[in-house]
């Protein structure tokens, strides 16, 4: 049964420290070697000050790298952000001015190296930096996702594949969420993260993970060995039965989490965490799918006045789904895949999911 740490923490270095210690501690005295490379994945999906809730936290990564480096790793921190450049985004989530002093290299991951993740996609393309660290600490966001429901160890994971080459292999998964959570699963488990902490200090709920979700105060840190474990926890912190979070019934299905979980602390529920509206992506027959793409289920839609046609959604946008004109941007919900990359990347929070009215009707009557 694998150990997962529920602790009550601030953005407090000492405190910080404490707690992190307290859980690395726990994996024995040679878990870190002295001259291992240690890779610290966080999420960093685009540039955002820290109090937005969108990415993990500075102070959480500072007093992650500093326990490494007191042990004699070499630190890298690296992710490959939704938009923005690398740079940028270190900028404004001030990752640059809070690790100040501390010997880490701050890397964006570039290369790749296949790995063969099973069936059906075999050898797919991850950051070779991920695939030679000797350790991999996994720094996700407490976030709510408008496609996945929450957005956290596991799926953090998926930041390991390349820049562009993301919403790629969001297109391949297609509309179906559960196809697109194996996926996430199976990248997750080549990739093997050796800690995960996920940072719910200041969480995001709402309709995340973008700019339109909403921070929210939870004070917690969960962190564990196994990122499945940590996310069937957060489920149950937030009252969550863990059967909706569609990573964990995948890892459950392939065999790579049995579902058995040891919480060393309090389990308080919080009773009113907001998540997001989410609704069946069920298409229907082939003859009803236009029809129930367009008119049913829930879409992006963009607020023109909020549109500053920086162009960031329409260069992620993996099924070609996104034009614009001098008013904003319109979507072709015939190619819409609903992966909600445009609502990740767009810095402005112009776009959201929404279900149609008719969409709403019908799941009043069907109750889905
Ligand atoms: S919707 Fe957002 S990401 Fe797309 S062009 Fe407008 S501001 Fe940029
Ligand atoms: S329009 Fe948005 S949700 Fe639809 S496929 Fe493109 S990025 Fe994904």
């Amino acid at each position: 049964m694998t150990k997962v740490f529920i602790r009550q923490a601030t953005y407090e270095l000492p405190l910080l420290g404490e707690r992190v210690a307290e859980m690395f501690d726990s994996m024995g005295p040679q878990w870190i070697k002295p001259g291992a490379r240690v890779l610290i994945k966080p999420n960093l999906l685009l540039p955002s000050a820290p109090d937005k809730a969108i990415v993990t936290h500075p102070l959480l990564v500072r007093a992650v790298a500093a326990y490494l480096l007191d042990h004699g790793a070499k630190v890298q921190v690296s992710d490959s952000p939704g938009t923005g450049s690398f740079r940028k985004v270190l900028t404004e989530t001030r990752y640059k001015e809070v690790m100040e002093g501390l010997d880490v290299t701050f890397s964006p991951f570039e290369a790749s190296v296949e790995v063969d993740i099973g069936e059906p996609y075999g050898r797919i393309p991850i950051a070779r930096d991920a695939m030679e660290a000797d350790r991999i600490i996994n720094l996700a966001k407490l976030k709510t996702h408008a496609q996945m429901f929450l957005t956290l160890g596991v799926k953090n994971i998926f930041g390991c594949i390349v820049g562009l080459r993301k919403p790629e292999w969001h297109m391949r998964a297609g509309v179906d969420r559960r196809v697109f959570a194996r996926l996430l699963v199976q990248i997750h488990h080549a990739v093997r993260p050796d800690f995960t902490i996920v940072d719910g200090i200041l969480a995001m709920e709402g309709q995340g993970p973008g700019k339109s979700g909403r921070p929210r105060q939870l004070g917690l840190l969960i962190g564990g060995a196994e990122a499945h474990a940590v996310d069937k926890t957060i489920c149950t912190v937030l009252g969550l039965d863990p059967e909706k979070l569609l990573t964990y019934v995948q890892g459950r299905e392939l065999g790579v989490f049995d579902g058995q979980v040891h919480v060393s602390g309090d389990l308080n529920i919080v009773s009113d965490f907001r998540f997001p509206e989410l609704h069946s992506l069920s298409l229907g027959t082939e003859t009803l799918s236009r029809f129930m793409r367009k008119y049913v289920v829930q879409k992006p839609v963009a607020d023109d006045r909020k549109c500053k046609l920086c162009g960031e959604c329409w260069k992620i946008c993996p099924a070609k789904a996104i034009t614009h004109n001098i008013r904003g941007v319109k979507f072709d919900y015939d190619r819409c895949i609903r992966c909600y990359c445009c609502i990740e990347v767009c810095l402005h929070a112009a776009i959201h999911a929404k279900e149609p009215l008719l969409g709403r009707v019908r799941r009043y009557l069907i109750r889905d």
